[in-house]
């Protein structure tokens, strides 16, 4: 016969251990010690078989959070318990492996339309250090651009009209390219890395922990919600390609400026594709609806697990050619190929990756 206990708990006191004589204690190395909590509540699930010949009792304990052995307290049974398993902790976003939304990961997608930051040590309040860091960074992308632009008028011997042509494709060419970039880099952060990363972590972080939580960018200050982006995308980038195009290649500096700056603003574009019409600001209604910037249905799209597909966020132009190309499962298994690491829209999704291992690219085909 088999017995179910559900929801058993113990209560955990670091400095009143009570030795359990019929508690048999699991490997120590097994387990983490939450340094910071005085006390500490487990909550367990125990499954008992009461096998006929001995009586002996076999318990899975599930283990809610993390466990110092030495504090358990005997719990108010005399037979004997057996702990043969033990279910690592949840990991924190910060862990290798962890993928937000997937089952165990310990954060689920709050019901409702709440918002809820994610990531540790992340705030909605606007701070100072944010408007600097995107303020400076739009001044300085802003002047590149211009000195580009004189350089080449006067590559074009004051023709102004071949200027602003030239200067008008590169900025429709920049938007267009942007969108692309911003396809490829929504996918390689939501896929692949986490908090730790280097340079790239709060970024990575701030993606994937927008799955679970996609209604707190709207709730973002400008400032706030672009500045992560101004450290890949900002001054010392532009600077560097400024450098290498010389004075000589002014329409480098013109597109690159352009592209960063898109970049950056491909967050805000992001946060009012997830906002209602009317709390959206008119004009970005306007350009959102000239298709300038990326639409509410076509996002939607991708906030669906896996998240496999409509990564681009500046306009979305380029999500319908790089999903039913398969360009991004292409390059998943290219990368398992290489080095082994699977794609978290794999892991929350095998048949994706089954489909991805066997050749099967293109989304819904
Ligand atoms: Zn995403
Ligand atoms: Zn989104």
């Amino acid at each position: 016969m088999k017995l179910c206990i559900a929801a058993f708990s113990f209560s955990l006191l670091s400095n009143s251990f009570q030795t359990c004589t019929s508690f048999t204690t699991p490997d120590t190395s097994l387990i983490s010690r939450t340094s910071s909590s005085e006390r500490l509540t487990i909550n367990y699930n125990i499954e008992v078989n009461n096998l006929e010949s001995n009586n002996k009792l076999r318990n899975r304990i599930y283990k809610s959070t993390s466990l110092n052995v030495a504090t358990l307290r005997n719990p108010s049974t005399t037979q004997d318990v057996v702990i043969d398993d033990i279910v690592p902790s949840p990991k924190s976003y910060l862990d290798e492996g962890f993928v937000f939304g997937l089952e165990g990961s310990g954060l689920s997608r709050p019901k409702g339309k709440k918002t809820n930051v994610v990531v540790e040590g992340d705030q909605l309040e606007t701070r100072p250090y944010q408007v600097a860091m995107v303020g400076v960074t739009f001044f300085v992308h802003a002047t590149i651009a211009l000195f580009a632009l004189n350089d080449l008028s006067v590559i074009n011997q004051g023709n102004l009209l071949l200027t602003t042509l030239q200067a008008v494709a590169t900025i429709a060419s920049s938007w267009v390219i942007a969108d692309l970039g911003s396809g490829i880099l929504h996918w390689s952060v939501d896929n692949y890395g986490n908090g730790r990363t280097p340079v790239m972590g709060n970024i990575i972080a701030a993606f994937q922990g927008h799955h679970s939580a996609p209604r707190t960018i709207t709730e973002r200050a400008f400032c706030n919600n672009v500045h992560k982006l101004c450290i890949p995308f900002g001054i010392p980038t532009i600077a560097l390609i400024r450098l290498l195009a010389g004075s000589s290649h002014p329409l480098v500096a013109v597109f690159f400026t352009v592209f960063c700056s898109l970049e950056i603003l491909s967050q805000e574009f992001h946060k009012w594709s997830h906002m209602p019409k009317a709390k959206t600001p008119s004009f970005a209604n306007k350009i959102m609806k000239l298709g300038l910037t990326i639409d509410r249905s076509p996002h939607a799209l991708h906030h669906t697990a896996p998240y496999e597909g409509n990564y681009c966020i500046v306009s979305g132009l380029c999500n319908k050619l790089l999903d039913s190309s398969g360009f991004f499962r292409k390059m998943e298994h290219m990368i398992y190929k290489i080095n082994g690491i699977e794609s978290n829209s794999w892991k929350l999704d095998p048949v994706l990756k089954e489909k991805t291992l066997g050749g099967v690219y293109k989304l819904n085909p």
